[in-house]
């Protein structure tokens, strides 16, 4: 079978784009799967030093595993309130 430099060129160039389609293709499985699985209601956000976590029980209020300050589960954890959180 004789094969030219073009069609050569573009076999190399179609299987290429379908390794990158595969790939791609798993990445997107796997991104899935491993996604997160916590919801925004759960998830605490420190006033004093903006870290963000999750306690190991479902409570309303715990201690910023960082800095030790109360914090306190909002409704809405994207607007933090402009009430400053009582700091020991
Ligand atoms: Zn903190």
């Amino acid at each position: 079978m004789e094969m030219s430099f073009t069609d050569f060129f573009f076999a190399l160039l179609s299987l290429s784009l379908l390794y990158i389609a595969w790939l791609w293709a798993r990445e997107l499985r796997r991104g899935k799967k491993n996604s997160w699985q916590i919801s925004r209601s759960q998830l605490f956000h420190c006033n004093n030093c903006h870290w963000a976590f999750v306690p190991k029980e479902p409570v309303s209020l715990c201690r910023c595993p960082r800095c030790n300050t109360v914090c306190i589960r909002r409704r809405n954890n994207l607007s933090p309130a402009p009430e400053s959180v009582e700091k020991k």
